[in-house]
């Protein structure tokens, strides 16, 4: 596997301090989180004294068998859900990555991407270190065990300073959970608290990329960690500091696009109203004479939602998405027409047929699934459809942690609205606009965003060693 695998990073990390099934909390948490990374997950735990892993490709629910659960018994756990593109040396690049330090034991969780991991590896190489994955975390774990800072929170504080980039990160020690985020908050990272049954035991701080996590393990969501703030939760209790200055904060806001769950706040807003709103700002800005409104589900549901509110065209559900899809199917020989889509998604031919529809989702990246649907509507009866997508055209790849093509194959960065509008075969064709998708996610109010893949403005300086070939094309 590339370094420039780990520009395919999306991953969902949780911690829990203190509870007696910290495990299975744990577990839990990333179950909650699946749908930020289905293809390998790991959790690793402390009973106060060892620190116990378990990695394994595959789906959480596939990976912690009641045998696995046992054999991790521990009262503090940390866990990660990753997606990469699969290969020999995945599980090798599974999280969390546990390592012996000259501080005792540690491991760590990341979600995001460092954009100067390169860098720092090859002068780490250079100095004598030797690297057991490809993925950017294990440099943030080599700068900890290199560091001369006494302590351990001091010697992860000096790593954070050193790396650049996108990372909300959870790390365990024997006795200690460490939570903390990247000083312009890329990757979202929420804290929150268990009470304790009984007034002498202490209550169980969690922590998770999304508050949908909370909600399953009985955790009331206290707040943020703030960008550029480590958290410490120990025996001696909560402490927290400013491990940097943290610059104007750019939260990823295809977070809220597409990437997050609707019943998640995520950097402290809820992604379910960010999402009608961009619906309605949508029908503001694009409005279309139609007879129904219909999400490609899940992506664009809720925008559609907000799109028939605001528009008063009725809503419908008219693709009716298959959730039970493995990983292998044998194709047909005569091999049928758009197969891919339609294990996923089928059309239901009483709504569509004979109506002039507007079909809604979040976004188009390559194009080549939008041009498929559109073809789904038009064979189930539609007389027109109208593509209208939640967010502005994608024409710059992520170097924070989401997984978006090279340039390249961005249609968005290849052909003007018209011309994409030919490719998917549509009626009409209309994005969002950039400031319809800010004031729908409420910029400015608790945090400020990102949007370098619809404006290929990044807000820290690219190494450009860590752009892969393709991407960095013009
Ligand atoms: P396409 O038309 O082939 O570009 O595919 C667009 C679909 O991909 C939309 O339904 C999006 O919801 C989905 N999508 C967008 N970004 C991502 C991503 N980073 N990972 C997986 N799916 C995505």
């Amino acid at each position: 596997m590339l370094l420039s695998d780990k520009f395919r990073d999306e991953c969902g990390v949780v911690a829990i301090h203190a509870h007696p099934e910290a495990e299975k909390l744990a577990y839990l948490g990333l179950h909650a989180l699946q749908h930020r990374g289905q293809e390998s997950a790991g959790i690793v735990t402390s009973d106060g004294e060892r620190l116990r892993q378990h990695k394994a490709m595959g789906l959480v629910a596939d990976i912690f068998s009641h045998e696995v659960l046992a054999s991790l018994r521990g009262v503090l756990a940390i866990g990660h859900t990753r997606y990469s593109t699969a290969g020999d040396s995945a599980l090798l690049n599974a999280q969390p990555i546990m390592v012996q330090s000259n501080k005792g034991k540690i491991a760590i969780a990341h979600n995001g991407n460092l954009v100067n991991a390169h860098a720092i590896r090859a002068k780490l190489e250079g100095l004598g270190s030797i690297f057991q994955t490809n993925s950017d975390t294990e440099v943030l774990v080599h700068l900890i065990a290199l560091s001369r800072e006494q302590t351990l929170p001091d010697a992860i504080a000096d790593a954070l300073r050193r790396v650049e980039g996108a990372f909300s990160l959870v790390m365990i020690s024997r006795d200690r959970i460490f939570a903390a985020r990247d000083p312009r908050g890329f990757r979202p990272l929420a804290m929150g608290r268990i009470p304790a049954l009984t007034s002498e035991k202490r209550d169980t701080i969690v922590f998770a990329s999304e508050t949908c996590a909370f909600d399953l393990l009985g955790a009331t969501y206290e707040r943020d960690v703030k960008p550029g703030e480590l958290v410490i939760v120990g025996p001696e209790g909560i402490s927290s500091r400013f491990y940097s200055p943290s610059p104007s904060q750019s939260s990823c806001i295809f977070e809220h696009v597409y990437f997050s769950r609707p019943d998640s706040l995520v950097f402290g807003r809820s992604v379910d109203q960010s999402r009608d709103a961009m619906g309605r700002q949508l029908a503001r800005e694009a409005p279309v004479d139609a007879d129904i409104v219909v999400p490609v589900p899940d992506s664009g549901n809720t925008a559609a939602i907000g799109y028939a509110a605001e528009s008063g065209i009725p809503f419908r559900l008219a693709l009716i998405r298959n959730h039970y899809i493995g990983r292998t199917f044998i194709e047909p020989q005569q091999s049928v027409r758009d197969f891919g889509v339609k294990l996923k998604l089928n059309a239901v031919r009483s709504l569509l047929e004979g109506k002039r529809v507007i079909l809604v989702d979040d976004s188009i990246v390559r194009g080549t699934t939008s041009k498929k649907i559109v073809r789904m509507i038009r064979s189930a009866g539609a007389k027109e459809v109208h593509m209208r997508i939640s967010c502005p055209p994608t024409i710059s790849p992520c170097f924070y942690g989401v997984d978006t093509p090279s340039k390249k194959e961005l249609i968005g960065a290849n052909k003007t609205i018209d011309e994409i509008r030919q490719y998917i075969v549509s009626d009409s064709l209309a994005y969002l606009s950039l400031e319809g998708l800010k004031k729908a996610c409420a910029d400015g109010e608790k945090t400020t965003y990102c949007s370098a893949c619809y404006t290929g403005n990044y807000p820290t300086k690219i190494d450009v060693e860590e752009i892969q070939p393709a991407a960095a094309a013009p």
